[in-house]
């Protein structure tokens, strides 16, 4: 019998992990490419992370996502970072590389991926709403992909101002903090803005950025990170002002892509898996 039951392991720590769609587009791009691999779920709490990680060294996996809690904490149990995660200072996808496991941090990428499809970033002036994680993995990985300015604007002067020094210390993009007023117009000088915050996630369906939308002009390209549901109010107020937008789905999708690269060595057909995400969240 010219039989193969073992299959690649790849998947996710997190917690809670029960809600998150990233299995259904690895695994719909997995059968379409014939990829002998799974991808599955794992909840696992702060305290069994080490527990978990030598676990998945012991069964031989491929690699794994983190997502909450376990970005940061992931770094004490790997042997290294890629160079932007390390920059970063946070993990998303963890890469077997021989005996060792590498933490690479794929969600900047993912956007930038996406960006590109529509604009070269290099020499660009960037507007982004929020500091948060997803907002400081796209900006580092915008100030690699040669973005000139980022003008970083958030409610919270504290959770901003390390991101802002980082990407001036580290990156040679010009950043600048602004604290966010009420009816914030963003600067002519903008290319492309970007929604970097919760607001619009599920089920705050309806939450809108307290910005001025006279302010963006048609020729701006307006980006939100929010993948459920991926027409937020932000694009579709923008889409009305004439802007060209990109929504969440599409970076989820190219970080996956990057990922299963990664673990895989294939190149996956994005549209696949976009479509395998947009089924599941029934968008
Ligand atoms: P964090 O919790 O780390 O950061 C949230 C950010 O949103 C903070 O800057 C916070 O500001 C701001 N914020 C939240 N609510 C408000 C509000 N009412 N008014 C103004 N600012 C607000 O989250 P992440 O950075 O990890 O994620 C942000 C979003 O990006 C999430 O919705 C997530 O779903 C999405 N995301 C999408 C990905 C994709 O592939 N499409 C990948 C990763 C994330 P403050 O600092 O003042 O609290």
């Amino acid at each position: 019998m010219d039989a193969d039951f073992l299959p690649m392991l790849t998947g996710c720590f997190a917690k809670p992990v029960a809600e998150n769609p990233t299995v259904a587009m690895v695994e719909a791009a997995y059968r379409h490419h014939g990829i002998h691999a799974r991808y599955i779920n794992c909840e696992v709490s702060p305290e069994r992370l080490g527990d978990a990680v030598r676990g998945a060294k012991a069964m031989g996996w491929a690699g794994f996502n983190c997502s909450i809690p376990h970005k940061v904490a992931v770094i004490d149990h790997l042997d290294g970072l890629g160079d932007s995660a390390s920059l970063i200072g946070a993990v998303n996808t963890v890469v077997r590389r021989g005996e060792s496991w590498i933490g690479e941090n794929t969600d900047g990428r993912g956007f930038v991926a996406a960006l590109r499809t529509v604009v070269d970033p290099a020499g660009t002036t960037v507007a982004i709403f929020g500091a948060g994680g997803a907002a400081r993995a796209v900006s580092v990985e915008l100030a690699l992909a040669g973005v000139r300015r980022i003008v970083v604007v958030n409610r919270s002067h504290d959770r901003a101002a390390p991101l802002v020094r980082l990407l001036n210390e580290k990156t040679n993009a010009n950043a600048e903090l602004v604290g966010w007023s009420p009816g914030y117009r963003v600067p002519e000088s903008a290319d492309i803005v970007i929604n970097a915050t919760s607001i619009g996630l599920f089920p705050d369906v309806e939450g809108r950025l307290d910005v001025d939308m006279n302010a963006i002009e048609p020729t701006m390209i307006v980006a939100d990170f929010i993948p459920n549901p991926p027409r937020t109010r932000f694009v579709r107020d923008a889409e009305a002002r004439g802007c060209r937008t990109l929504d969440g789905l599409g970076m989820l999708v190219n970080q996956g892509v990057i990922g299963i690269k990664y673990w895989t060595g294939v190149d996956v057909d994005p549209t696949v898996m976009r479509k395998a995400l947009a089924e599941v969240l029934g968008v």
